[in-house]
């Protein structure tokens, strides 16, 4: 270890910001950590400390870091070894903050393996789109080797830096839209998956700083532009045995992954005020942009909230089989999407709930039911949903949504170019 490395102990806040405080990495002692202050979660995107907030001035925590999560950050020459610790959040005492993001995930997850002796297994897919030193996107094709290998320097350094994390990558590549790349991982099992999508931004945008590159996960740069999307896929797995897949039912989905799933669907619009919760979010949930353009669930179909992804032959189908939920970007909080989404599927379990239809087709315009409208009214649908009130503390949810008014307020009379541009400098 350098005699000069550092680490940096964080938690990605509400706005899906990593923000932490270093300390000599000799200094550090993982059960001490470092000091926090309770309104740091009520920092909009744009750094603005959002007021009134349920805090305030008052209160210490501590960012207790997981070493399990140790990934050394991507650094040009003579820059400062650091090495990045996500944390969970915890009073002085001790005790779990209740409106720390982790600990929240943390909470849902051990409902899911209580209640039904389920455990997640999960991973974030991200898009993503790169910059050169003049705000230029990288040229080349879609899906073309020729841009593939211009970013050849950043590809080298991201490879290596997701490696170094113990992240296996499943495919890197590049995407669709102008400048995008994509990069899918292997899944993990519980509160892992969303520290890897921490990990997977952190470590893209110091490679791509690291090469004089900008790294930008903003959901979309330009209303008239393609979309970043965050897919989050999904399994479940009862001990070693994977059981969303039953391969004598019509979509392959198991009694128990159609219950699930229909408690997502049951409580789709709350969800989305954790899963795309920014004032562009919605502008990226529209028809005919492969996002999710509706709340209904589809087999192949991209345009569904949440698609039955296909299986491989050649692949083991039960421990291969899983659907993704579409409607995530990386200005929602992982852990937080994550969370809502594991609530929502419990309620379908413990009600047993049924699905009436799995699209198949492509939808006709109009012929699903929408998504909330913007990040208020899925913030109005939460409030309205009893149910899905009860999963997170009550201060948790009075921040989103001051944090949310503080971005709109920035924003305010600015056009919905001006807004994707606010964000893309941010993300
Ligand atoms: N870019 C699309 C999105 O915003 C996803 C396209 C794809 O299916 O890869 O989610
Ligand atoms: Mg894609």
């Amino acid at each position: 270890m350098p005699s000069d490395a550092y680490a940096f102990v964080a938690t990605n806040d509400l706005v899906g910001v990593t923000r932490g405080r270093s300390l000599p990495l000799s200094d550090l002692d993982p059960d001490v950590g470092v000091g926090w202050v309770p309104a740091d979660l009520a920092i909009d995107a744009f750094g603005t400390l959002a007021t009134p907030n349920p805090f305030g001035s008052l209160g210490d925590l501590r960012l207790i870091p997981d070493v399990d999560t140790a990934t050394p950050m991507p650094i040009a020459d003579g820059e400062l070894p650091v090495t990045l610790m996500i944390g969970d959040q915890v009073n002085i005492d001790g005790s779990a903050w209740s409106c720390c993001p982790r600990s929240t995930l943390k909470h849902s997850l051990a409902r899911l393996e209580q209640g039904h002796g389920l455990r997640l297994f999960a991973a974030f897919e991200h898009e993503f789109l790169l910059f050169d030193a003049d705000g230029s996107k990288t040229g080349g094709h879609a899906f073309g080797l020729d841009r593939f290998l211009m970013e050849g320097a950043f590809g080298t350094v991201f490879m290596r830096g997701l490696s170094e994390a113990g992240i296996t990558v499943d495919t890197w590549l590049p995407e669709y839209g102008p400048g995008q790349f994509e990069v899918a991982i292997k899944p993990r099992f519980g509160v892992r998956a969303a520290d890897d999508a921490v990990l997977v931004r952190e470590i893209a945008r110091s490679a791509a700083r690291s090469v004089r590159r900008r790294a930008s996960f903003v959901p979309l740069p330009h209303p008239d532009a393609v979309g970043n999307g965050v897919h989050v896929h999904l399994s479940l797995w009862r001990g070693e045995s994977p059981v969303l897949y039953d391969a004598s039912r019509q979509h392959g989905l198991s009694t128990l992954g159609e219950s699930a799933l229909a408690g997502v669907l049951r409580h789709a619009h709350a969800i989305q005020a954790w899963t795309a919760p920014s004032q562009i979010s919605h502008l990226r949930l529209t028809p005919h942009r492969w996002s999710a353009a509706g709340a209904f669930i589809g087999q192949q179909t991209r345009e569904a909230l949440v698609r039955i992804c296909p299986i491989t032959s050649g692949m083991d189908p039960a421990r291969t089989y899983n659907v993704e939920y579409r409607a995530v970007d990386a200005t929602a909080n992982p852990y937080l999407a994550l969370a809502a989404i594991v609530q929502a599927m419990c309620e379908g379990l413990d009600e047993s709930l049924t699905l009436d239809t799995i699209l198949e087709a492509e939808p006709e315009d109009g012929s699903v039911p929408p998504l909330p409208a913007n990040s208020g009214a899925a913030l109005d649908a939460w409030e309205a949903d009893p149910i899905a009130v009860r999963w997170f503390a009550s201060e948790l949810a009075m921040t989103q949504r001051a944090v949310r008014q503080s971005e709109e307020q920035a924003l305010a009379g600015m056009d919905p170019a001006e807004r994707c541009a606010h964000y893309t400098a941010v993300y």
